[in-house]
């Protein structure tokens, strides 16, 4: 029997602005959802189960990471329940609900994800100020002699090392949830999925594009590509004066890539920031603090990387230096509490795609051979 946990809906509303206490039942919500299917149905579905406190119900099926909150539900709900905001809401509880420690729930609730900001923050600056090289080359940039690259390397791989820990842990929390007794696919099915989902949800991001909003869609895509541009072009940069010479014309080729990434992520981050603060309509008319705070990030991650190009190819090594510095200090932030934040999506959503994919064949290669 399906456990109940009478304080769920309570807990939810603590994270969005929805009021499903108006919905009436009526399903519209769920006919218009361009996503929702006939095997995965929402969001009607997700409204019942929270009304219901069937917490474990909505933890175990993907139906929430098939969401990408386009909004159409909560345009056209009768009621003004906003469900679209619901399984917004959802998907931040999710993420705490994930969480190693409930180290998550410190950047859920204002006062406490203030301070954890500011304290990360503080120590990121108070780790480079003691660091860095009073003297660093000035006749041309070279971040490194700001910087090392021991320490780099070093604190790159405590930092890889602690996200990798934290992210495997949860996502085999998550695992567990999704998991289904009973269907058995083999070795060579979960891995044809998972590449299907990650060229297909990840990559491209197929089922995002099947909402009407194509903007919203288009800078998603691009705060992926963006990012994964600006970590490439990092591991590159790193990669040539390690293993070859921080001289290297080889360099341009990562710079190059650089500030190319830095201009999506900035497109990307940049249009969400813009839609949050004046276009007030279902999608964006409310935002968590940890929306927020994701967005802004990601922002500066991209703007600070992108000057620091510019600084280093025409040569201005202070604005270089403190540019590098500010980037870093934003890149420890973001990336030390990815597990924990909305950054964590990026890992969830792939996995809960991954894994009904998987059953979804499993199960219907069943029903054909039955
Ligand atoms: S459209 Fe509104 S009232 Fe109808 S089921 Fe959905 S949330 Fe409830
Ligand atoms: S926000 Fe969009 S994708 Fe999500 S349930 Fe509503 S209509 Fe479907």
């Amino acid at each position: 029997m399906a456990k109940v946990n009478p304080g769920f809906l309570d807990k939810v509303k603590e994270l969005g602005a929805f009021d499903i206490s108006a919905c009436y039942s009526c399903g519209n919500c769920t006919a218009i959802c361009p996503l929702s299917t006939e095997e995965y149905s929402f969001p009607r579905m997700m409204i019942r189960y929270s009304m219901l406190g069937l917490e474990d119900k909505i933890l175990s099926g993907p139906e929430l990471w098939r969401c990408y909150y386009c909004g159409e539900c909560t345009d056209t709900c009768p009621r003004q329940a906003d469900p679209g905001g619901l399984m917004m809401a959802l998907r931040r509880y999710t993420i705490r609900r994930y969480s190693l420690g409930k180290i998550a729930d410190l950047f859920y609730n204002g006062t406490s994800a203030a301070v954890t900001w500011l304290v990360l923050t503080v120590a990121a600056i108070a780790g480079i100020a003691y660091f860095h090289n009073p003297n660093p080359d000035l006749t041309k940039v070279d971040p490194l002699s700001f910087i090392t690259l021991d320490f780099l390397h070093y604190a790159g791989i405590v930092l890889g090392v602690v996200i990798a820990f934290f992210a495997i842990v949860q996502l085999a929390v998550m695992w567990r949830s999704l998991h289904k007794d009973g269907i058995q696919a083999t070795l060579g099915e979960w891995l044809r999925s998972f590449w299907d989902i990650l060229i297909r949800e990840v990559f491209v991001q197929k089922t995002f594009d099947e909402c009407a909003d194509k903007n919203r869609y288009w800078a998603h895509l691009a705060l992926l590509w963006g990012f994964l541009g600006l970590f490439l072009a990092t591991i590159l940069a790193f990669g040539i004066d390690f293993l070859i010479s921080v001289n290297s014309g080889l360099k341009i080729v990562p710079h190059v890539i650089g500030i190319v990434s830095g201009l999506v992520l900035l497109y990307g981050s940049g249009y969400y920031l813009y839609r949050r603060y004046f276009i007030k309509d279902s999608y964006s008319k409310y935002s968590h603090h940890s929306d927020w705070v994701f967005v802004w990030l990601m922002f500066l991650a991209g703007l600070t990387g992108f000057l620091l190009d510019i600084f280093a190819w025409v040569n201005l090594p202070w604005p270089a230096y403190i540019t590098f510095a500010v980037h870093l200090v934003i890149v420890f932030d973001l990336l030390l509490t990815a597990p924990f934040t909305k950054f964590a999506h990026a890992i969830y959503r792939p996995l809960a795609l991954w894994m009904s994919e998987t059953y979804s064949r499993k199960e219907k290669e069943q029903q054909a051979q039955a």
